[in-house]
């Protein structure tokens, strides 16, 4: 190839800024090593936007996500409870491509070629990778709930990937009648969010015990216990005494089946008419990672130093679909993980230093105005897991004042990590 001017000044000013500041590129076929990030989520915004800003421009970041406005899961129970309206918890990728250099393509991932290393995108262009990022939340198992699929998702919403659906349940709860009847059918583990489902149930309660509080609230759970179970049945019966009635697998709660056109839900076989059926089935990856074929069974399998997956070393998969070891499914933990994933692959392609991996979690839950409680761990890397090293959990009976400054800890966790995933 004939070299000519433009193309040498190019390349002496690239290689002087190598030498100044930037990270030297590891064997890169192109000018610069290429990551591609499917899903803009708390595991996949973070990412593209740690790798792009900690390398400098070293990296070309792009980022597919089909949707504009992100709107988080986390706070949709807070925004039903009517602490908050939906456009707070929206976000869009301006700034991720404005001040981040990120390529943000609005479209869906619809197949990854691990031998060519590109991912296609539903729009019929393909991106080129030298590594992949996949953070595409959950998909729902087919068949979980006896009489509910998608299709479903109208009469007997999931609300369960926050946006349309949050809005929809939300009007549903507004337009029960009188002495009406709310139903939740429960996940099975693992679940994203393993206490979402019950700070839902106090939130709704909440806002049912304000507009229609001789309401009533039925939970069929096929789980013996869960997340913080003390400190939520403390609180459902200081705030809410009588209203609610969880029904565990000892009375039917695992043997349920629903019917949206009639809105009746059955559990054990016995129907009882509802008002609305907020239906949460049972979990896996997003789909996107099975058509990867990273996944073995429902979740993807990763080495916990680097989230790189176990059937492709350069495949690394975050957050909800990533079988992981001992951290819940949680935008906390996604978000954590995506920078020791960006850290790693920072090191992989530009030889940039990396430390080893500390992962932490709290997931905050609200009960009532300013009664708020909490669950964490910090962790590490093992080359089994990723393991807990220690937790810490509120305790039941504590006074009002901590409760408040808990919750208020939670607004300010949701302000720091959205500015994490966003710029
Ligand atoms: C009601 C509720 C309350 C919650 N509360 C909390 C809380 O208080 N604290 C907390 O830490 N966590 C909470 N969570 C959990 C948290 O929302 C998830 O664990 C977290 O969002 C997981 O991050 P992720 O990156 O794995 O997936 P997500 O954040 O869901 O991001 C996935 C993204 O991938 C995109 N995507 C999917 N498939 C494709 C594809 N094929 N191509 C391109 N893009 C794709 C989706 O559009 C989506 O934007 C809550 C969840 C729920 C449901």
């Amino acid at each position: 190839m004939k070299i000519n001017r433009r193309m040498f000044v190019g390349t002496t000013a690239a290689a002087a800024a190598t030498s100044a500041s930037a990270p030297m590129v590891m064997g890169a076929a192109h000018a610069k090593p290429r990551v591609v990030v499917i899903g803009g989520g708390a595991g996949g915004a973070t990412a593209a936007r740690y790798i792009a800003k900690d390398s400098n421009g070293a990296i070309d970041v792009t980022l597919i996500e089909p949707t504009r406005v992100y709107y988080t899961c986390f706070f949709s129970n807070i925004y039903l409870g009517g602490f908050r309206d939906l456009a707070s918890i929206g976000h869009s990728y301006g700034t991720l491509a404005s001040e981040y250099g990120i390529n943000v393509v609005h479209d869906w991932a619809v197949g990854v070629d691990r031998d060519a290393k590109t991912v296609t995108l539903a729009g019929g262009s393909s991106v080129s990778y030298d590594r992949l990022v996949i953070s595409p939340g959950i998909d729902f198992i087919d068949g979980a709930v006896p009489g509910w699929d998608i299709t479903s998702q109208n009469k007997m919403p999931h609300a369960y990937k926050a946006g349309s659906q949050t809005e929809l349940l939300k009007a549903q709860i507004m337009a029960m009648p009188a002495g009406g009847t709310y139903a939740m059918v429960a996940p099975p583990n693992p679940f994203r969010c393993p206490p979402g489902p019950y700070e839902r149930i106090s939130m709704v309660a909440h806002l049912l015990k304000d507009i229609n509080p001789t309401a009533k609230i039925l939970i069929a759970d096929p789980k013996p216990k869960f997340s913080k179970q003390a400190l939520f049945q403390e609180g459902w019966s200081n705030h809410y005494d009588g209203m609610i009635e969880w029904v565990g697998p000892d009375f039917g709660g695992d043997n349920v089946e629903v019917r949206p056109d009639a809105m009746e839900l059955l559990i054990d076989g016995e129907v009882t008419k509802v008002d609305v059926c907020n239906v949460i089935p049972a979990m896996k990856s997003g789909r996107i990672c099975e058509t990867a074929g990273v996944t073995d069974g429902n979740w993807a399998p990763v080495h916990a130093a680097t989230m790189a997956t176990k059937a492709d070393e350069n495949i690394h998969v975050l957050g909800d679909s990533s079988a992981q070891g001992d951290m819940p499914k949680s935008g906390f933990s996604a978000n954590s993980q995506a920078k020791v994933c960006a850290m790693a692959i920072r090191g992989a392609l530009t030889d940039s230093p990396v430390f080893p991996a500390k992962f932490s979690n709290t997931c905050w839950s609200l009960i009532d105005t300013d009664d708020g409680i909490k669950v964490g761990a910090n962790y590490e890397a093992t080359d089994e897991k990723i393991a807990k090293v220690d937790g810490f959990i509120s305790k039941t009976g504590e006074d009002a004042a901590l409760r408040k400054a808990t919750y208020e800890e939670s607004v300010g966790w949701y302000a720091g990590i959205s500015a994490d995933m966003f710029g």
